[in-house]
């Protein structure tokens, strides 16, 4: 039954009222505070309240959401932990937020395989806490303390990419509530499989536009044998990023290998209060594996860094010593904002490949000085990513400015064969990319994928795919 010709407002109070029948009213909260929690995520202004918020604590909740709302034409969009950067859940005009974060079983974990199933509502802090006695742990690590069908949905990855690769390569498997609240289940257990079309790889990276995840098949990781962390500082910042596109040239399997340049050194010393540095242009590694082999991999890093006019290497021997440096680095974001607390951040996120990354930085640093802007520079240099915080203040000219600094880069990075967004995602932020970065027809191809798995459009619309031609065969 459907309803499409009632307002939006007694459709959504249809949903509700199901949802109720369904015995799920005590899930749902119309209370002023939870609104605004959901109404926004980090870093972008846009933020619309939601006119309801449903916290979902099986599949079966998220199946009942969907088939209400795909009955009575109700958008609706997922909610993890909100950490995301682009505008992804801010929610459409009344539409209902999805709050998957009550969600946070482990649903089997299978030590010997290394693998697991969770619900998507887990984080990563907490699975690897509980998993810790294993010896095993799951690598990918942003920023944020975000959830694993966030990371799923946007495709996330962090400092550890450059070793162990991105959400993409450590999914093997999704269980997905479609628009109309049919589940169904991609993927599976094996490393690899040659049957049928990569559902799990389209679902990854999808923004909650094509289905709701609600439980993820993880690959998990030995934890190495020996872990070792360094720090080298540069007098200039193109002798720190060539040093990072040699290491990779050379094949060394380094961990992880982030640059912070001078400004952004400066503020995370402030912030999180590391001794012994200096606000120079720094890059910090972590090394791993067998102890011979992390020895071998230090010394040809080192060799590499001095062969660029490293000062020297400072190393950081202890687990202390190694957590306090790289919770430095994962706060950057943080520190960075402390500049001034009271402007605002954008943070670009291009990404080129890695013989581009010299040229796409030292363009970035002219575009900079021409702006006038204060922009610390820091990133996952090892997959060419990287981060401009373009700090500015809340007025309509100092947005204008950051934004037009936001795009001179971003098609810096398109021109070199990159991509606007390495790991944050499109949400609403990098619509106007897309088109450059993929095609008219590449587009046209995607947004019949979305007509064909939502032809009510009701899965967070408004994100991930501007409007356009519609490929028909
Ligand atoms: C300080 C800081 C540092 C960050 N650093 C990084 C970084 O290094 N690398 C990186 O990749 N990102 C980084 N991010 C961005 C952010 O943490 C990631 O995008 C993260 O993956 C979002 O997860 P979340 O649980 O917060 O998702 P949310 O913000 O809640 O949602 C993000 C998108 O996914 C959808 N979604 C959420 N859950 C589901 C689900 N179960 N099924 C379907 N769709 C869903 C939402 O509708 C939305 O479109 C950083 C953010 C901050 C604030």
């Amino acid at each position: 039954m459907t309803d499409c010709l009632s307002s939006p407002a007694e459709r959504l109070d249809s949903v509700l009222a199901t949802l109720r029948e369904n015995g799920m009213g005590v899930r749902i909260s119309t209370s002023p505070s939870v609104l605004e929690a959901h109404s926004h995520g980090e870093a972008m202004d846009a933020a619309r309240l939601p006119a309801a918020v449903v916290f979902a604590e099986a599949t079966d909740d998220v199946a009942a959401v969907l088939r209400a709302c795909h009955a009575h034409r109700v958008p609706v969009v997922a909610f993890g932990a909100g950490t995301s950067v682009e505008g992804h859940v801010t929610p459409a005009e009344h539409a209902i937020s999805l709050d998957l974060s009550g969600m946070t079983d482990i649903v089997e974990l299978n030590a010997e395989d290394l693998d697991c199933r969770v619900q998507a509502g887990l984080t990563r802090q907490a699975l690897n806490a509980q998993i810790r006695d294993t010896g095993l742990f799951f690598p990918v690590d942003p920023g944020g303390e975000a959830t694993l069908g966030g990371m799923c949905a946007t495709r996330a990855s962090g400092t550890a990419a450059v070793r162990y690769g991105t959400m993409k390569e450590n999914v093997l498997g999704l269980t997905v509530v479609l628009a109309t609240g049919e589940v169904v289940r991609t993927g599976g257990r094996v490393r690899k499989s040659s049957t049928g079309y990569d559902l799990t790889s389209l679902f990854i990276g999808s923004e909650g536009t094509l289905g709701i995840i609600t439980e993820v098949q993880l690959r998990l990781h030995g934890r190495p044998e020996t872990i070792s962390a360094a720090v080298c500082q540069f007098a200039n910042l193109n002798d720190a990023v060539q040093t990072a596109i040699e290491i990779i040239q050379c094949g060394i399997p380094i961990s992880r290998v982030e640059l912070l340049d001078d400004v952004q050194m400066a503020a995370s010393i402030r912030y999180s209060g590391l001794s012994g540095y200096e606000p120079l242009t720094t890059l910090f590694f972590e090394f791993a594996g067998a102890p011979a082999a992390v020895a071998e991999q230090v010394t040809q890093t080192e060799a590499i860094a001095l062969s660029n006019n490293g000062l020297s290497f400072a190393w950081a021997d202890t687990a202390e010593d190694r957590t306090r440096l790289w919770k430095a680095r994962h706060d950057a974001f943080w520190a960075a904002k402390a500049i001034e607390p009271t402007a605002r951040v954008i943070s670009t996120d291009c990404i080129v490949p890695i013989s581009r990354l010299g040229e796409l930085i030292a363009g970035v640093r002219e575009d900079i000085a021409r702006s006038g802007l204060r922009v610390p520079l820091l990133g996952h240099v090892g997959d060419g990513n990287f981060h401009a915080l373009i700090i500015t203040d809340h007025t309509p000219q100092g947005y204008a400015r950051a934004l037009d600094l936001d795009r001179k880069i971003v098609f810096r990075a398109l021109a070199l064969g990159g991509s606007c967004s390495g790991e944050h995602g499109v949400g609403m932020g990098k619509l106007e990319f897309l088109e450059t970065e993929h095609g008219d027809g590449t587009l046209s191809v995607m947004r019949a994928l979305k007509n064909t798995m939502d032809p009510h459009h009701i899965l967070n619309p408004g994100k991930l795919l501007p409007p356009g031609r519609i490929y028909q065969g």
